[in-house]
């Protein structure tokens, strides 16, 4: 076997960016894993000791290295990844800078088998330093094991620095869990303190992130495909239940490589936009393949943030790729595809395609609507309506004709009722059943069961995003008007608020310091509870830290809840409640991203007897 290993040229050394590689342990796990699928590795074992502090150590069955290699790896700018410049622009391998194994050996004991396959004998080679204190042939199995002692112990400041254990071993915790996921025909075992943490055999995508993320998150699954020439995304995303209030989940992977980028975390938050908390994280795991070219994964040391050719294209077609997953699998109905007309218009998205291209990427989603100029999303639009009306007519039995909703709330808008309502032409009645919590009615496939609060906050919450988009405000003037006197700092939130409640249809002035008059309220505020709302909101309101930006957003919400209470209703009431629920744009979940109805298919009736 040829040594490969040279030294990178000065010149070229300087252009790449420079910078601390190793900060504790766990940088050194992630540079020993990327190393180890470099080498070609099928199976990798990760060893730990007192969170790295005392050992790591990486044993493959990669490719192995010869005696020169070897020896020629803890060079700094040492690499077999990059020979040319042109090279750094379209590497595909983890690591490529050459610096890693030198910064190591030089705060560390290293200790190094390494065996080419082909080799009979291999190498052992042991560095304290930088200094090389032994290198001599040595019986090993192909592959290669480093082990990592002492890490900064001729550093005792960094020593220091190293956070307590279970800071240090979440950290290396995390690394691996990135390489591990992103590499799932790649068999890892993960030990610490010889207690064998994982063991994770070559398998699929999903069967990995079930494996390191654990059982719960199986059923949340949903798989996102998408295909263009230009980038292919595939991987999957949590339904809204899953999301957290802390950030965690939330994977993105560009070209196997694991980053961070707020601006395409934005891009999948607000495709979740409606279903979610707005303050929640929705879970994903999104893997993005594209041309190395458009990527520049030079920018940072450490290699997780990364640069790219055009970045608002990338945020619409992830944006919509998200959107479009969450649509096909019926998490949202797909009503509002809005594009940007701007992005639709972009050089990118005219590019020639080659014929064989246009075959693979025929099929997906991304190349319908952005291949064909702007046309095809109108079209995919009024697919994806038809699609969800006639998926739900298939799903329920007809109603009977309701009589109409009283005027003050059906501010909704009688149009968008008419056109997506389900119970038209229907002359049976059929019985809507209200037990506990729940409105429970028959449909063809199976039983419909209701959470009645969601549902009246789901509606109650469209009610007031329509009133406040599109002014439509109606006020009930109070036959006893009431005085609100808050304190300073109420005063203060209520006068950020003022304008959207005024818009909502209240009707409040001041009077006086710190004292408000409140002369209207909302129509569909119940009576004599006009002020208990607006006190209750402020309470809620300043407990939850916010921007300002997110005051609407919130102030909504926490009004749809309040708002929506539950009561017995008659059975032409319920049925007219299921409709009115139907006629929003996104019936499944409340703004909170609560499920608002199931149903239960047939068969499922027929299993459990
Ligand atoms: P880089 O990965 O950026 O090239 P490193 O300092 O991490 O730089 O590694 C230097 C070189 O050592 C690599 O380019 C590779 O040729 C060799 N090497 C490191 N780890 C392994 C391994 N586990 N198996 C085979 N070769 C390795
Ligand atoms: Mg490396």
């Amino acid at each position: 076997m040829p040594d490969i290993i040279q030294l990178l040229p000065d010149h070229l050394a300087n252009q790449i960016a420079a910078g601390e590689v190793i900060q504790r342990p766990a940088s050194a796990v992630k540079e020993l894993l990327e190393n180890a699928i470099d080498a070609g590795a099928t199976e990798i074992q990760l060893i730990i000791k007192d969170a790295g502090k005392e050992l790591i150590q990486v044993v493959d069955n990669g490719k192995g290295m010869t005696p020169m290699d070897a020896r020629m790896s803890f060079e700094r700018h040492a690499t077999s990844k990059i020979r040319h410049i042109d090279d750094l622009f379209s590497i595909r391998t983890m690591g490529f800078r050459g610096e890693a194994l030198a910064s190591i050996a030089a705060v560390a004991q290293v200790d190094l088998k390494t065996r080419p396959h082909q080799e009979e004998i291999g190498t052992h080679l042991v560095i304290e330093a930088s200094e090389v204190l032994k290198q001599e042939p040595a019986a090993c199995p192909p592959g290669t094991s480093f082990a990592i002692r002492n890490l900064f112990y001729n550093v005792p400041a960094r020593r220091k620095f190293l956070k307590s254990n279970t800071s240090e071993y979440k950290h290396i915790i995390d690394e691996f869990t990135r390489v591990a996921m992103a590499y799932p025909h790649i068999a890892f075992r993960l030990f610490h303190n010889n207690t064998e943490q994982f063991r994770l055999s070559a398998g699929n995508q999903k069967t990995r992130i079930v494996e390191l993320l654990g059982n719960k998150v199986e059923k949340t699954l949903v798989p996102v495909e998408e295909d263009t020439e230009l980038l292919r995304i595939h991987g999957f995303i949590g339904k809204p239940e899953s999301a957290t209030r802390t950030r965690g989940n939330q994977f993105f992977f560009i070209n196997g490589r694991f980053i961070r980028n707020a601006y395409l975390h934005h891009a999948v938050a607000t495709a979740f936009e409606g279903l979610i908390d707005k303050e929640a994280f929705p879970f994903y795991v999104l893997f993005l393949e594209l041309d190395p070219q458009r990527v520049d994964v030079n920018v940072h040391p450490t290699k997780q943030e990364v640069k790219f050719d055009d970045d608002r294209l990338m945020y619409a077609y992830l944006q919509s790729t998200v959107k479009h997953a969450l649509a096909r699998f019926n998490i949202a109905p797909a009503l509002d595809f809005t594009l940007d007309t701007e992005i639709q218009n972009m050089e990118a998205l005219r590019l020639p395609q080659s014929p064989a291209q246009k075959d693979s990427t025929r099929e997906g989603y991304l190349y319908q609507s952005f291949s064909q100029g702007g046309k095809a999303h109108f079209l995919e639009k009024s697919d994806d309506r038809q699609q969800w009306n006639t998926q739900r007519e298939k799903l329920f039995t007809p109603l009977p004709s309701l009589p109409e909703i009283p005027s003050a709330h059906d501010t909704t808008g009688g149009k968008a009722q008419s056109e997506l309502s389900f119970s038209e032409g229907a002359d049976h009645q059929q019985p809507v059943l209200q037990w506990r919590d729940y409105l429970i009615s028959t449909m063809k496939s199976g039983l419909l069961i209701m959470h009645q609060k969601r549902a009246l906050e789901r509606i109650q919450y469209e009610r007031l995003l329509e009133r406040i988009n599109h002014e439509h405000t109606v006020t009930q003037q109070l036959l006893f008007p009431a005085t609100l006197q808050l304190s300073p700092a109420d005063a203060a939130l209520l006068e950020e608020l003022l304008p959207f409640l005024r818009k909502l249809g209240y009707d409040i002035s001041p009077f006086g310091s710190h004292t408000y008059a409140v002369q209207g309220a909302p129509p569909d505020v119940p009576a004599g509870r006009e002020q208990v709302l607006l006190e209750e909101i402020l309470e809620q309101l300043k407990h939850e830290a916010q921007l300002k930006d997110q005051r609407q957003e919130k102030l909504l919400r926490t009004m749809a809840k309040r708002m929506a209470q539950p009561t017995l209703l008659a059975t032409e009431a319920a049925a007219a409640l299921i409709d009115e629920l139907f006629a929003c744009a996104q019936p499944q979940y409340t703004p909170d991203g609560a499920r608002v109805f199931t149903v239960l298919p047939r068969e499922g009736l027929e299993n459990l007897l």
